[in-house]
C-alpha cells in the first residue's frame, strides 16, 4: 500500500457518512480505473456478458454473509462446493477426483504444493531441501509457495518456439524432487506444455506431476470440443496427479473461486490441516483460507449451471474465434510477430525490427490498457469476449503505432529467452 497517497483519508471518520455521499465518493474514486467493459483492458476481468455478470452478482448477494468454512452451519455451501469440484472433476477426466474450491489460483497452487511436501515427508522421501521442477514458463505461484512453505524452485530453460523442453526438465529432477508442474496454457505465451510426455517422465521417475490449468481449465476442454487442435493436459492422462482450474477466469464466475483437484483421495489427506491442543477443540481444514465468503462458493455454482455445457461452449468459441483474429491480424503488421504458436486465448507480441515500448506508449495514448512482457520484451494480451468489438480498432491503432515506430531499435529480439 501506499503510505502517503496524496490527498487520503488517514483516519475513521467521527460520523458516518450518508450512503448518497458515500457511494457518490466510491464513483468519484473508480473515475481512473481500466474500463473493462469496453474491450480496452488486456488482462485482469474475465468479462463476457451483462446478463451473466447479474447472475453471478445476484448468487453472491444471496449468500453474502454465509461463511464456507461452516459446512454443519451452511449445508447449502457445502452443496455448491461439493458439485462445482465435481462438475469441474467431469470437465477435466477426474471422475472419482477430490479437491476443494480455494479463493483463486494461488491458493490452489500453494495448497498443491504444500500436499506434495508432506505427501514427500511421510514417505520419508528426500533428504534434502524439496525441490519443484517446472519449465521456466511456469507461474509464479509456485516460486510463492515455494518461499512460503521452504522447498527450492528448479526452472528450466525453454526451448525453440517458446515451448517447454522435456531433456531440460529430465536433467533438474534430482533425489530431492517432490514436484514437477507443467501448464495448459503457460501465462506469458500461451502453450500448454507437453503434458503427455511429462506425465510419462513424472510416472518413470515416481513423482508427482501437478498440471496448472488455472488459466485454461474452464476454456481447453470448450475450445478441444469446437475443433481446436488442444493438446491433452488434464486427468485424463495418467500421470498427472493433481490440477488447479480457476473458476474466476474463463470460468466467468466471480473472483475468489478456484478448484483444486487430486486423482487419490490419500495423497488429497495431506492437504487437510488439523489441529486439537487449544480450548476450542479439534479444529481441522483443508484450505489455506479460514472464514470464506459464501458468495464466491454461490455465484461458481449459480454460474456454471447458468451457462451448463451450451453456454460455455458459446462463449469459448466467441473468446477463441476473437484471440485469432487478433493474433492474425498482429501476424499481418509489418515487423511483428505473435511469440510461438499460442494453444489457447493469451498471448505475448513483440518486434525484431523496431522498439515494442514505443508502439506500447503510442497504444497507450490511443487509450489502450497495455500489459508488458520483459523477456523477449513484448505486450501481452489475455483475451476474453468482451475484445470481441474491439478488434478492428485495435488492429487499425496497432498498425498506426507499429508505422509510428518504424525506424526505432528493436529491444533485446531473442527468439530463445532465458529468464536466467
Ligand atoms: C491466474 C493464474 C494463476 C494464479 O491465479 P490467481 O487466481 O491470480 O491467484 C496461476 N497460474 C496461471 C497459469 C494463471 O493464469
Amino acid at each position: 500500500m501506499q503510505e502517503h497517497l496524496p490527498g487520503a483519508t488517514t483516519s475513521l471518520p467521527t460520523r458516518g457518512e450518508s450512503p448518497d455521499r458515500l457511494f457518490q465518493r466510491m464513483e468519484e474514486a473508480r473515475r481512473e480505473d481500466a474500463d473493462w467493459r469496453g474491450g480496452k483492458l488486456a488482462a485482469y476481468v474475465y468479462h463476457a456478458e451483462e446478463e451473466l455478470l447479474g447472475i453471478a452478482q445476484r448468487a453472491y448477494a444471496a449468500f453474502f454473509s454465509e461463511n464456507g468454512v461452516a459446512p454443519n452451519a451452511f449445508p447449502s455451501l457445502h452443496r455448491f462446493e461439493t458439485e462445482v469440484v465435481a462438475m469441474t472433476a467431469g470437465l477435466l477426466h477426474g471422475s472419482g477426483a477430490v479437491g476443494n474450491m480455494t479463493s483463486g489460483g494461488t491458493e490452489s497452487i500453494l495448497l498443491a504444493v504444500k500436499t506434495y511436501r508432506d505427501l514427500a515427508r511421510a514417505q520419508n522421501r528426500v533428504a534434502g531441501t524439496p525441490e519443484i521442477v517446472m519449465p521456466a514458463t511456469a507461474h509464479f505461484a509456485f516460486n510463492k509457495a515455494a518461499h512460503y512453505f521452504g522447498l527450492k524452485v528448479v526452472r528450466t530453460p525453454i526451448g525453440s518456439g517458446f515451448r517447454a523442453d522435456l531433456k531440460a526438465l529430465e536433467s533438474a529432477i534430482s533425489g530431492n524432487t517432490v514436484l514437477l508442474v507443467g501448464s495448459a496454457p503457460d501465462y506469458s505465451f500461451g502453450i500448454v506444455d507437453p503434458i503427455r510426455s511429462m506425465a510419462g517422465l513424472a510416472e518413470e521417475r515416481g513423482i508427482p506431476l501437478h498440471v496448472d490449468a488455472c488459466l485454461g481449465g474452464f476454456l481447453l476442454p470448450f475450445a478441444k470440443k469446437l475443433g481446436y487442435p488442444i493438446p491433452d493436459f488434464d486427468l485424463g492422462i495418467p500421470g498427472v496427479a493433481s490440477i488447479s482450474a480457476d473458476v474466476h477466469k474463463y470460468g466467468f464466475a466471480a473472483k475468489g473461486a478456484s478448484v483444486i483437484l487430486y486423482r487419490q483421495p490419500d495423497v488429497y489427506g495431506h492437504q487437510t490441516f488439523e489441529f486439537s491442543d487449544w480450548p476450542t477443540g479439534l479444529y481441522s481444514s483443508p484450505t489455506i483460507s479460514g472464514t470464506r465468503p459464501g458468495g464466491a462458493i454461490a455465484a461458481a455454482w449459480a454460474v456454471m449451471n447458468y451457462l451448463g455445457e451450451e453456454g460455455y461452449l458459446r462463449l469459448a468459441s466467441r473468446t477463441m474465434h476473437t484471440a485469432r483474429a487478433l493474433m492474425e491480424g498482429i501476424s499481418r503488421i509489418p515487423g511483428l510477430h505473435v511469440w510461438g504458436e499460442p494453444d489457447a486465448a493469451i498471448f505475448g507480441y513483440g518486434s525484431r525490427s523496431m522498439d515494442i515500448r514505443a508502439v506500447a506508449q503510442e497504444m497507450s495514448r490511443r487509450g489502450w490498457h497495455v500489459n508488458g512482457m520483459a523477456d523477449p520484451p513484448g505486450i501481452h494480451i489475455t483475451v476474453t469476449p468482451a475484445h470481441e468489438p474491439t478488434v478492428t480498432e485495435y488492429l487499425q491503432d496497432l498498425a498506426m503505432a507499429a508505422e509510428s515506430a518504424f525506424g526505432t531499435q528493436p529491444v533485446g529480439n531473442n527468439e530463445t529467452a532465458t529468464y536466467s
